[in-house]
C-alpha cells in the first residue's frame, strides 16, 4: 500500500480536513505528523498559554486517530528535515500540507517542496483549510490584495465555499513511523490561571453550543463587555481544531442577523490573512507608515509596564489588561480600547503592545494580532487612521453599570461603596474622595486623557 505523510500545523482536527482526505483517497496508509518546530520556539512564538492549549489539541487529535485505528506521530526539530526523515523511514511517496499565510509558512512550504522533490517525492498543498476563502482567491482589479475590508467582504461573501468533509472512519498508519511522546501541560509555567482547554472535541462542543444558544444575540450583544456574549472560538480557529469553512457553513445554515454578523467577523480573519500573505513584512513593519516617532525611554517604558500590569489608573483599560493575564484571552472591545490607549493615548509603538499580546493570548496569531494592532495604531488598513478611542466614552457605552470593571478591578467596588457612589462611578475613580481612593490601593491615572490626545494629535501633525 502507498504511504502519504499528512503534516498537521494550524489544522489540528479530523473533521473537514482536505489534506487528510486526499491522503486517504485510494486507500493509502498515512502518517499523521506534527512537528514541534524549533524555529517557532526561537522566534518567541511558543508562549506558555499556547503551548498548553497545543498540548490539549495534540492529545485530542491522537485520541481521535486511535479511535480510527491510527495514532499521531510527533517529532521535534526543523519541519522540513523531520518531514523528509519520516517520509524516508516510511517510504512515503507524497506529503500533504495546508497552505498558510505567514512568511515563515511560505518559506517552509518552498523549502519542503524543494527537499521532497530532490528525493523524488511530491508535495500537495491544500487551500481553504486554515481560511474559508484562501488569500489571493479574491483580488481587486489593480493589485494583489484588498487593503480595505468593506469591498473585500462583498467579494468574500459571493465566493462559493467547498462543502465540509466528514471525519474519516479509519486512518491506517504504517508501523515504521516512530513518535516522540506527546507534549503535555506538565512542567509549563507562566500560564494564565483561567486558560481555556483545547482540542477538537472541545472546539466542536463549543461551536454547537454557540450556534444553539449564543449566535442569535451576537449582533446586539457582541460589544457588551460584561455580557461576554461572543463565541470564544478564536483559539480553536487559530489552532485549526475547527475548520473556518465548516464554521461559516454552519453559521449560515443557522441564519439570522446574529449569525450574519458572526460570519462577517470570520471574514475579517481571512481579510488579515490575505493582507499578510501579500505583504509578509506587515507582521513587523508599518503597512502604511504615518511617520510616527513613538515615545521611548524610561518614562515610556514605565507607562508600558503600567499598561501591561493593568495599573494605568484608567479602570476600563486595567480591567481589559487584567482579563488578558488571567484568561489568556480578551474580549474584542477590550483589545480595541487597550490597544488604542497604548498606541494613541500613550503614543507607544504598536509592536510593544503586539508583543505583550502574543506573550499571553491563547489565540495569539501573527495575522490577526499584528494587523489588528496596526489597524488600531492607524498604520494598517483602518480608513480612519487617526481615530482615538476615549477610554471613558468606551466605558460608559460598553460597560454602563461598571460590571466588567468590577469583575477585574475589585478594589474599586469597595472604594465606590465606601464613598456611597453608584457602581458606574468606578469608571472615574479620580472623582472619589482621596481618602477612599488611597485606601483602595488603586493607582492614580498615569496620563491625563486630554493631554494624551493632544500629544497624539501633535505627533501626527493634526493640530
Ligand atoms: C489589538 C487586537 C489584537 C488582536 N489579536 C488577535 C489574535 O491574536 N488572534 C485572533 O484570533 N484575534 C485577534 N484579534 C481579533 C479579535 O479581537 C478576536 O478574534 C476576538 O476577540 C476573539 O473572540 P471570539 O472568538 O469570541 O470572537 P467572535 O466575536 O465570536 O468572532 C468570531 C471569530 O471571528 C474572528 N474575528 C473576530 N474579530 C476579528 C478581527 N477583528 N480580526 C480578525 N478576526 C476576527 C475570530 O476568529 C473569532 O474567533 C485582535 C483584535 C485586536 C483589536
Amino acid at each position: 500500500m502507498n504511504v502519504s505523510v499528512v503534516v498537521f500545523t494550524s489544522d489540528l482536527r479530523l473533521y473537514d480536513h482536505p489534506p487528510l482526505r486526499a491522503a486517504l483517497d485510494g486507500r493509502r496508509s498515512v502518517v499523521p505528523l506534527f512537528v514541534r518546530d524549533a524555529a517557532v520556539d526561537r522566534a518567541g512564538f511558543a508562549a506558555p498559554n499556547r503551548l498548553a492549549f497545543l498540548a490539549d489539541c495534540l492529545r485530542d487529535l491522537d485520541e481521535g486517530l486511535r479511535e480510527r485505528g491510527g495514532r499521531l506521530v510527533v517529532r521535534s526539530g526543523d519541519t522540513v528535515e523531520e518531514v523528509c526523515r519520516v517520509a524516508a523511514e516510511t517510504d512515503a511517496d507524497e506529503v500533504h500540507l495546508a497552505a498558510e499565510a505567514s512568511a515563515f509558512a511560505q518559506r517552509r512550504e518552498r523549502r519542503l517542496r524543494h527537499a521532497l522533490e530532490a528525493e523524488g517525492r511530491r508535495l500537495h498543498v491544500h487551500d481553504a483549510v486554515t481560511t474559508a476563502v484562501p488569500p489571493g482567491a479574491v483580488t481587486p482589479a489593480s493589485t494583489d490584495h484588498f487593503a480595505v475590508f468593506t469591498p473585500y467582504f462583498r467579494h468574500w461573501s459571493r465566493q462559493a465555499l467547498r462543502r465540509p468533509l466528514a471525519a474519516p472512519r479509519a486512518v491506517p498508519v504504517p508501523d515504521g513511523a516512530v513518535s516522540e511522546p506527546l507534549p503535555s501541560r506538565d512542567g509549563l509555567s507562566g500560564l494564565s490561571p483561567a486558560l481555556a482547554p483545547g482540542g477538537e472535541s472541545e472546539g466542536r462542543a463549543r461551536l454547537a453550543a454557540w450556534l444553539r444558544s449564543g449566535a442569535e444575540a451576537y449582533a446586539d450583544r457582541h460589544d457588551d463587555l460584561a455580557g461576554d456574549a461572543t463565541s470564544r472560538l478564536s483559539p480553536h480557529l487559530h489552532f485549526g481544531t475547527l475548520s473556518p469553512v465548516e464554521v461559516v457553513h454552519r453559521a449560515r445554515r443557522a441564519g439570522g442577523p446574529g449569525a450574519e454578523a458572526f460570519v462577517r467577523q470570520l471574514a475579517w480573519r481571512d481579510f488579515h490573512r490575505q493582507v499578510l500573505a501579500a505583504r509578509p513584512t506587515a507582521a513587523h513593519a508599518d503597512y502604511r507608515t504615518r511617520g510616527d516617532r513613538w515615545r521611548w525611554g524610561p518614562a515610556a517604558a514605565a507607562d508600558a509596564e503600567a499598561w501591561r500590569q493593568g495599573r494605568t489608573g484608567h479602570p476600563i483599560v486595567d480591567a481589559a489588561m487584567r482579563q488578558l493575564l488571567h484568561e489568556g484571552w480578551l474580549h474584542n472591545r477590550g483589545r480595541l480600547l487597550a490597544a488604542s490607549f497604548l498606541t494613541k493615548t500613550l503614543y507607544i509603538d504598536w509592536r510593544v503592545g503586539a508583543e505583550h499580546f502574543l506573550r499571553w493570548l491563547v489565540d495569539g496569531d501573527l495575522a490577526n494580532n499584528q494587523l489588528n494592532w496596526q489597524w488600531v495604531a492607524g498604520t494598517g488598513t483602518d480608513t480612519r487612521p487617526h481615530r482615538v478611542l476615549s477610554p471613558l466614552a468606551q466605558a460608559r457605552r460598553y460597560d454602563p453599570d461598571g460590571a466588567y470593571v468590577l469583575r477585574w478591578v475589585p478594589e474599586l467596588a469597595d472604594a465606590a461603596d465606601a464613598a456611597g457612589a453608584t457602581r458606574a462611578a468606578v469608571h472615574e475613580p479620580w472623582k472619589l474622595p482621596e481618602r477612599v481612593r488611597s485606601a483602595s490601593g488603586y493607582p492614580d491615572p498615569i496620563v491625563d486623557l486630554a493631554e494624551g490626545l493632544a500629544r497624539f494629535r501633535r505627533a501626527r501633525g493634526l493640530d
